[in-house]
């Protein structure tokens, strides 16, 4: 995942949902349902994750905009290794991971029903993986994952002087939402997080618009590529792989990805323009790259030379 964007606004705190409702145990009577049970993939501490039984999440923000999704599709993110090897502060045991998930709507608010989307029961959909509310300042300007409106963590504040918005499955840090690594999750906004997806889209690359497909192409478009630059990107793990491909609609010229192992081959494989550096072989890369430009360089002139020679 990715944050975006840094603005002289304030944000002035005023979350409009629920905070820290990270499992619906926590309350069962306010929170989850009274009889019906999911299971859940649940932080218990450092490198510590289980699968649990819990209860089924309820519709319950005040705002009646919350929407149940029936999981049928869900990741595990680079962005959950943090968790799991605890450099995320504040998660807590029992909280339900997942930021990345699609599935089938169960149920939806009251006020949500008549949604700009068309969402209905029964309809294929994708989250993002930043809940954002639609409305609010930051949303107007489409920084979603700045939005103001759902996240009211003091910590982040404290340390960054702001929050980003609510994040599912992504510790009380950033609001404490029960996350999509479950049978069933609850959206809130759910008329502005949800996007329909078409029936000829499968799950496996719907599911890509929670987080990858749009944080890679955030990237690109945040980096500024213009026609005919040369990209350098570090790491050749799906985003790596999806900036590649972008920094060539984009324009670039060249795209070098550094990494050192198998995947250099496998993006190779799917992307045959774009070249790759082991940087395991090199001490300093950026200073062997040039190096070896140069030596090429001099190869090709003393080539000319020799052609002319001749
Ligand atoms: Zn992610
Ligand atoms: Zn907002």
């Amino acid at each position: 995942m990715t944050s975006t964007s840094t603005n002289s606004h304030s944000k002035g705190g005023s979350n409009t949902i629920i905070q820290d409702v990270s499992n619906p145990a926590m309350d069962r009577k306010a929170y989850g349902h009274p009889t019906e049970t999911m299971k859940a993939l649940v932080w218990n501490s450092k490198n510590d994750v289980r699968v649990i039984e819990t209860p089924k999440p309820v519709l319950f923000d005040t705002n009646q905009r919350d929407i149940i999704v029936r999981v049928t599709g869900t990741t595990i993110c680079g962005s959950d290794l943090h968790l799991l090897h605890g450099a995320i502060v504040q998660c807590k045991s029992g909280d339900i991971l997942g930021h990345e998930f699609c599935g089938v709507v169960e149920e939806i608010g009251e006020n949500a029903k008549n949604n700009a989307r068309g969402i209905k029961v029964g309809d294929r959909v994708v989250a993002s993986f930043q809940i954002a509310c639609g409305e609010c300042y930051y949303c107007n300007k489409k920084l979603s994952s700045q939005c103001e409106k759902t996240c009211s963590n003091e910590m982040a504040r404290g340390m960054y002087g702001e929050a980003t918005a609510g994040i599912f499955g992504y510790s009380h840090f950033t609001g404490g939402f029960a996350g999509g690594q479950a049978e069933y999750v609850r959206v809130p906004y759910g008329d502005v997080n949800l996007l329909p997806l078409p029936d000829d889209v499968p799950d496996e690359k719907g599911l890509y618009l929670s987080d990858v497909l749009a944080t890679s192409y955030h990237c690109v478009v945040d980096t500024g590529i213009k026609e005919g630059d040369v990209v350098g990107i570090w790491g050749a793990g799906p985003i790596g792989q999806m900036c590649a491909d972008y920094a060539f609609m984009e324009g670039a010229s060249r795209v070098i990805i550094v990494d050192n192992n198998w995947r250099l081959e496998y993006v190779k494989s799917k992307i045959p323009m774009v070249e790759t550096l082991d940087f395991s072989a090199f001490e300093d890369v950026p200073r062997q790259k040039a190096t070896e430009e140069n030596t090429d360089l001099l190869a090709k002139r003393q080539r000319r030379r020799t052609l002319i020679s001749y």
